[in-house]
């Protein structure tokens, strides 16, 4: 079976990772090669991405309302809830799957302090405009790039064009570390505020457990395991197709915490293969488009001129969500339903139409750089037997 998510990390990435995460310059070197990747001043390294959202909340420390589209990630307004924030949620656009600047700028209040620009997917969002829209207001601009890392916009790689950004290393994202995330500013105050801030993070997890779990999710995706490991996963837990989730409301102990060693050991390790990760998923994504642009039942997202994403999936929307998922996982493709759920439903809120249509009609196919352009037109094949 072919995997919904796999690891960017090798076997042998995680052998020398392991070696590297007992090397105390590990994490300063992560950190030059980010700042030089970025262009920015300051990196700091915490446990995911969401606790990196957490920290530039905290650092800015100016309790109120945080914008953010309502089609994301439920740890996103969860975080803003730890921070002692309030998610104020903005619908999407269909087709982009962002929030547009229209929306944004009915959605501003004298309440609103930051604002999240979500690049959701690794697929940039409207960016120009929506900036156009805050120009001259005092809020902080912190843009979402967890799964965008090497996305670009009018050339110009995203995680620049914010007061503050942050990107993750999670599991699915364009460069797993396993966990871990950082954010990145060139803003001199908040950064002196995220230096005292980061003391209190916790410790962070051993890099011998984390060398398991990451060992552990290595192998589960090789081919010839996954089609048991999915089928437990899918008995234990089941697959709804579309879901309303219970948002979090204590933080959870640990939940601001110092970045591994070991997932910075994997993440550097990985920079320097960050060009072909990027290409990989380029070419799939094309291959993607131009096989699938004449189906019937699926469709796919509406990239504009100004964006080359970064893909930690290609998204596509299929109104029966449920029969295309069990087609191709039939035919031995895992494709994921992420995000079957939208924030505000989630939140009790309603009225975001695009978002609860984008959470029951979408389905992630694979971009992993590890499959192969033979698999991406089996995964067409297969998508364009689906209602013909
Ligand atoms: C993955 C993701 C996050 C959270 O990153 P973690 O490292 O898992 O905390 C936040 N926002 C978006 C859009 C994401 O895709």
């Amino acid at each position: 079976m072919i995997p919904r998510y796999a690891p960017t990390y090798t076997f042998g990435d995680l052998q020398k990772g392991l070696k590297l995460s007992f090397d105390l310059e590990t994490e300063s070197k992560l950190i030059a090669r980010l700042k030089s990747y970025y262009d920015v001043r300051h990196v700091f390294l915490f446990g995911s991405g969401r606790e990196a959202m957490y920290a530039v909340l905290k650092a800015y420390n100016r309790p109120g309302g945080v914008l953010l589209p309502a089609y994301n990630c439920i740890v996103v307004p969860e975080a803003i809830r730890f921070a002692g924030y309030r998610p104020v949620f903005v619908d999407i656009e269909r087709g982009s799957l962002s929030m547009t600047a229209e929306n944004v700028e009915k959605s501003l209040s004298p309440d609103i302090q930051a604002i999240f620009l979500t690049h959701i997917f690794g697929i940039p969002c409207d960016i120009q405009n929506i900036l156009d829209v805050l120009a001259g207001k005092d809020i902080l601009i912190v843009e979402d790039a967890a799964p965008a890392i090497g996305a670009e916009y009018n050339g110009r790689v995203v995680g620049s064009f914010g007061d503050a950004s942050v990107i993750s290393f999670q599991s699915t994202k364009i460069i797993s570390g396993e966990i871990g995330g950082a954010l990145l500013t060139n803003n001199e105050t908040l950064a002196e505020k995220l230096e005292s801030l980061k003391l209190e993070a916790s410790g962070p997890e051993k890099a011998w457990t984390l060398f398991v779990k990451a060992l552990a999710r290595k192998s589960v995706t090789r081919r010839n395991l996954y089609g048991l490991a999915q089928f437990g996963y899918r008995t234990l837990l089941g697959e709804e197709m579309h879901e309303i989730v219970s948002p979090k409301v204590r933080q959870p102990k640990g939940f601001f915490s110092r970045c591994p060693s070991f997932a910075s050991a994997l993440v550097l390790l990985q920079m320097d293969r960050l060009g072909w990760n990027l290409e990989r998923r380029r070419n799939l994504a094309l291959l993607y488009r131009n096989e699938l642009s004449n189906h019937a039942k699926v469709s796919l997202p509406e990239i504009s001129q100004a964006c080359n994403p970064a893909w930690i999936q290609y998204p596509v929307f299929v109104d029966d969500k449920l029969a295309f998922y069990k087609h191709m996982q039939r035919n031995k493709i895992d494709v994921t339903w992420t995000y079957r759920y939208s924030c505000a439903e989630s939140f009790g809120i309603d009225g975001f139409p695009n978002s609860l249509h984008a959470a029951e009609t979408i389905i992630g196919l694979p971009t992993n750089p590890f499959i192969t352009d033979e698999q991406a037109m089996q995964i067409c094949r297969v998508a364009n037997q689906f209602g013909g």
